[in-house]
């Protein structure tokens, strides 16, 4: 039989098997659809509109590869190759852990502290495949933003997005927190960084298993990379500069003494879409801060 040929398994069939296969997950139906939407070529909507469509050989084989996968925990993600975030549709590789909605949050604190129109330097610590820098260079067209990471294979894939999204007010630069930026300063630094405590379970669940370590895990108390970068904070932002950090759903009483030991103004503590205390935003100390500020 030709590759091309249908095997007579419709998008209907095929759906309820896989759910089947993956009940027990969390979001199955969901993860079931957005699988056979990319193996059959096709939008979610299509995929249920049309559910008496048949599969070719080559779409069902490639559909029941990554079911088996996504049964072994690969976050689907990995297995299409890309994840929506900010509206912005971005490719995704396991060199890059996958945006999590909860980091629109920080996003959002970021562009109230960005005023549209002003030409603003913002840098974005530990970027990965770019989320949070290209969703703010797109919204904000006169900021210069610059997107760091440590690791090449990551900003390769940031890169690309740039590409693919058309975003020309970005930049990227290689190397561990500030030594990717040596003395450049900015006006609003911001990072998602690793904050999960070694050997929390949490690790061991999930998607977190397949995410590179190294964007998820930040030392005994997941707070090592937060306080590196509060600790370089002030050597490179311009005054009145931001810093804005997500953390841990925990974290937020730390994170905010740690800013305010550092100097910081203006430390105030901000809940992510599910109410969970996830972000923390802080200015630098101006001469004409208060001692209440
Ligand atoms: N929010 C992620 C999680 O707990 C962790 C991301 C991070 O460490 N920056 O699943």
């Amino acid at each position: 039989m030709p590759e091309t040929d249908p095997v007579e398994i419709s998008f209907a069939v095929a759906l309820a098997a896989a759910r089947d296969d993956l009940s027990g997950q969390m979001e199955a139906g969901r993860d079931a659809e957005i699988l056979l939407g990319h193996a059959a070529g096709v939008s979610r909507s299509q995929l249920l509109a049309h559910p008496e469509r048949l599969l070719t050989l080559e779409q069902y084989g490639v559909f029941r590869n990554m079911l088996g996968r996504r049964c072994n925990g690969e976050p689907v993600a990995y297995l299409t190759g890309c994840r929506e975030f900010w509206s912005l549709p971005l490719k995704v590789t396991p060199a890059t852990l996958v945006p999590r909605p909860e980091t629109e949050s920080l996003v959002e604190q970021a562009l109230i502290l960005l005023p549209p129109g002003d030409e603003l330097e913002v840098l974005d610590l530990g970027t990965g495949c770019g989320a949070i820098a290209l969703a703010i260079a797109g919204e904000r067209s006169h900021c210069r933003v610059t997107g760091s990471d440590v690791c090449e294979d990551a900003l390769r894939v940031a890169r690309e997005n740039q590409d693919r999204l058309a975003v020309e007010n970005i930049e990227w630069a290689q190397g561990s927190w500030y030594q990717a930026v040596a003395e450049r300063k900015f006006d609003l630094i911001v990072s998602n960084p690793p904050y999960v405590a070694d050997g929390d379970p949490h690790l061991e669940q999930g998607d977190l298993p397949h995410e590179p370590a190294l964007a998820l895990v930040g030392g005994k108390d997941g707070l090592n990379a937060i306080r590196e970068i509060v600790d370089g904070a002030p050597g490179h932002l311009n005054k009145p500069g931001w810093l804005l950090l997500e953390h841990g759903f925990d974290q937020q009483k730390s994170v905010m003494e740690l800013l305010i030991a550092a100097g910081f103004a203006k430390v105030c503590g901000h809940q992510d879409l599910a109410g969970i205390p996830r972000v923390v935003s802080a200015r630098l100390r101006t001469n004409r801060d208060t001692d209440n500020d």
